[in-house]
């Protein structure tokens, strides 16, 4: 449902005029939960509504983001959790979670006075599930997502080229991931993460590396995969930190893909990573295949074998710094590690949400290390592969 439609090329210009905004803002009043984005200049935007779960997003063009620490925490009325950040270039977004259906009821924008910029209101009302539905029949003309990225086949490298490691800092752009104790972001914390491992890889100097995304950027979780298998990778690295309510846990663990998950905790986390595209307003309705259960075919289980292999390789290397959960390698249906034929880790580094793990994850000196340990791995992985 499109309930504005600002002026139609604010959204592609947005690379040059960088709008700022200084803060979101959450009201609450009787019948209505008021979002207040405090802007330095006027944006064209653009509200629709996602259901299941249900969201409002709001689309605006790039943003330079400069609200307050802690903002990505703020919640209250209709609105049980909150994102921002970018989507695609040139394309922002906030993204809302409704605590249960919830309509637009007005947005505007107040224009700026003398000393204050422009604020982008939007009021959103309790409704039916039934009336929230309606809104999503709307026709609508929004900001076309960039899910629908086919597998091509992988690409096959030459023998003489070196073997190629594809690390994926997970999150990015409007999806922050865990967000840490002392407020760090897992997205900030994995990219920082893939470049040192790809400086540590290089120094070595016996393969090549490529990053999914080298900056704070979102990218579809299958659109990852299908980066990883167009530039004909060899193992692929998706790197992670998790959070969890009990701020005593700490501890990193290595995962990989099977049908049936190793356990049921392992089940709930790959459960969280797989949100990322819900988590970024992305509308998989029509996308089976995106929620289907993990298949597994013939040729996805001699990966599987190698990957299992490469996750053997990485525990000793990764023990010795960093703490390792009881069982470090277990498995479930992570999306991201579904690659066919390119062997697929997912190394949760360790938890934000305690105090010692966030620490040592946002240190350049133990994330130096960690890289080293990593690339060590990689580099044992591919003088002997076969598992
Ligand atoms: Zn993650």
């Amino acid at each position: 449902m499109i309930l504005f439609a600002g002026l139609c090329c604010a959204l592609a210009q947005g690379a040059e005029a960088e709008t700022v905004v200084h803060d979101i803002r959450i009201g609450i009043y009787n019948a209505k939960t008021r979002l207040v984005l405090d802007l330095s200049e006027r944006p064209g935007f653009k509200i629709f509504a996602l259901a299941n779960p249900y969201r409002i997003v709001l689309d605006l063009p790039d943003i330079n983001w400069r609200v307050p620490s802690g903002t990505a925490r703020r919640k209250g009325g209709l609105i049980a959790g909150l994102r921002y950040g970018q989507f695609q270039p040139g394309n922002s977004r906030v993204v809302m979670d409704l605590s249960g259906p919830g309509t637009v009821g007005k947005s505007f924008i107040i224009p700026g006075t003398k000393g204050r910029g422009p604020r982008l209101v939007i009021d959103i009302r309790k409704a039916t599930r039934q009336a929230f539905l309606t809104t999503l029949k709307a026709p609508r003309k929004a900001v076309a997502p960039r899910a629908k990225i086919p597998l091509q086949a992988k690409v096959k490298r030459s023998p003489l080229q070196k073997p190629l490691v594809v690390i994926d800092p997970g999150h990015g752009g409007i999806d922050p991931g865990a967000i840490g104790v002392g407020g760090s972001f897992e997205k900030h914390v994995t990219l920082g993460m893939a470049h040192q491992i790809r400086r540590a890889i290089m120094s070595l100097g016996r393969q090549r590396v490529l990053l999914t995304r080298s900056r704070d950027v979102f990218i579809p979780l299958r659109r990852r995969v299908a980066i990883a298998r167009a530039a004909g990778a060899d193992l692929f690295v998706s790197i992670h930190a998790d959070s969890i309510a009990n701020h005593r846990v700490r501890g990193g663990g290595i995962y990989t893909l099977s049908e049936n998950s190793s356990d049921e905790e392992t089940a709930a986390l790959a459960a969280k990573e797989n949100r990322s595209d819900v988590i970024a307003g992305v509308n998989l309705s029509g996308h089976d295949d995106e929620v289907a259960s993990i298949l597994i075919d013939l040729t996805q289980r001699e990966t599987m074998n190698y990957s299992a292999h490469f996750a053997s390789a990485l525990v000793p290397e990764l023990r010795q710094l960093i703490h390792m959960r009881r069982k470090p390698h277990r498995f479930a249906g992570f999306r991201v590690l579904k690659a066919p034929d390119v062997p697929s880790v997912l190394v949760e580094l360790g938890y934000l949400s305690n105090r010692r793990d966030e620490k040592m994850l946002t240190s350049a000196k133990s994330r130096a290390a960690i890289a080293t340990a990593i690339a060590r791995a990689v580099n044992n992985y591919f003088k002997n592969p076969k598992p």
